[in-house]
């Protein structure tokens, strides 16, 4: 098969489909691959690492839509991309397609097939191409609070791991799925006093089964809530409802309880926050101060560690990007159901229901 791997054009995204060592996995099973000119630049993969993959570099986005069976990508294409795609193009990446309708109508229209890297789901209904990067938010999120807490950065002035004779910092996570768990490591690891919240209490048990001592899980309820932002340094929103807005577990009037400083994280702001004063912010610009409480709120944590959002990206689409490659999309769903939800829109068809009833559409 022909691959094509454009650079993301996308508003600071620094990430890339397909590293240098996965276009030698494809290349060895007999597929061309095209990389655009510096499309693994904002990775740390310059354009010779991937000829010397073997694969051969193209100058414009345009070369590589043109010459490619299947484009795999990072985001979903943005409007100057739309043109570019050819009907009956494989395009394996990130759509969200639900968000965003004008995105939906122009791939139903170009009549390709579009494969949701969001919506590839294993048996046992997890999502293995989403996993990577909340397990990247989840330790970027302790980092990142870590550094707010600092008096400069008008944090309280409190190291999150103390030093003999000192107590350690607070930390608060609530939610104790893949970032709320990354963030316990993180924390943990630092030598913070953590507390994680759940209303799942399997998934408790479980924590409490695995974490260090300095980890500590506690039942998700108002009451309890109430009780610990009074005490926390740092508080980690990771909360997610499959297919809902988050609930807002911190309301507004709970910020005058917290102490000058805190910190809060709310990772979850890309379904809404769980912490109601939490609303999107850039890398160039990731936190306000409401109440004293300095909150950080990046809808895209990942995109600033590219080099490891990549890898780890990549790490998890590979596999199933070889599969497409060898087989061709309709027998890899054959074969491979995981692959069969991640199909959203084929020749012109919406074909994902969550999809077409967002927008009222044709399923
Ligand atoms: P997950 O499904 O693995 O974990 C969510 C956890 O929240 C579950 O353990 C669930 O039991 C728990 N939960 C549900 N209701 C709760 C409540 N009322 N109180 C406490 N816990 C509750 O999800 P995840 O992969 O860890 O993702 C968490 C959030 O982070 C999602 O909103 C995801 O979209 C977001 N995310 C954001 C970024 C970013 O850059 N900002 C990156 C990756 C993921």
């Amino acid at each position: 098969m022909i691959i094509g791997v454009p650079k993301e054009i996308k508003n600071n995204e620094n990430r890339v489909a397909l590293t240098p060592a996965g276009a030698t996995e494809l290349v060895k099973r007999g597929h061309q691959v095209f990389v655009q000119h510096t499309a693994g630049e904002g990775s740390g993969f310059p354009d010779d690492e991937y000829t010397a993959a073997g694969a051969a570099i193209l100058p414009t986005i345009e070369d590589v839509y043109a010459i490619a069976e299947m484009i795999i990508k990072v985001k979903e294409p943005i409007e100057p991309e739309y043109k570019l795609i050819k009907e009956g193009q494989l395009l394996f990446t990130y759509f969200h397609f639900a968000s965003y309708e004008p995105l939906t109508k122009a791939m139903v229209e170009n009549k390709s097939v579009c494969l949701a890297y969001e919506t590839v789901e294993k048996v046992d209904r997890s999502l293995p191409l989403l996993v990577p990067m909340s397990e990247v938010a989840g330790r970027m999120s302790v980092q990142k609070g870590a550094n707010y807490l600092e008096k400069p950065l008008k944090g309280r002035g409190i190291l999150l791991g103390g030093v003999p004779g000192v107590l350690p910092a607070k930390v608060l996570i609530l939610g104790g799925g893949i970032v709320g768990t990354q963030a316990a490591w993180m924390a943990a690891g630092l030598g913070a006093d953590v507390t994680i919240m759940d209303v799942s209490i399997p998934r408790m048990r479980y924590l409490a089964d695995v974490m260090p001592a300095n980890v500590k899980t506690m039942m998700s309820n108002e009451y309890n809530v109430r009780t610990m932002i009074k005490d926390a340094d740092l508080i980690i929103g990771a909360v997610l409802i499959p297919g809902a807005k988050a609930p807002h577990l911190i309301t507004r009037d709970m910020l005058k309880d917290m102490k000058p400083g805190t910190v809060l994280v709310d990772v979850a702001v890309d379904q809404g926050g769980c912490i109601e004063t939490c609303k999107p912010t850039t890398h160039e610009n990731p936190t306000y101060i409401i109440d004293d409480v300095v909150h950080y709120c990046v809808a895209n944590m990942p995109g600033a560690v590219p080099y490891t959002s990549t890898l780890a990206l990549t790490n998890a689409t590979l596999p199933y990007a070889i599969q497409l490659a060898n087989k061709g999309w309709k027998k890899a769903a054959q074969e491979n159901p995981e692959l069969v939800p991640g199909l959203n829109v084929i020749h012109g068809d919406i074909v994902y229901k969550a999809v077409a009833e967002a927008f009222d559409m044709d399923y």
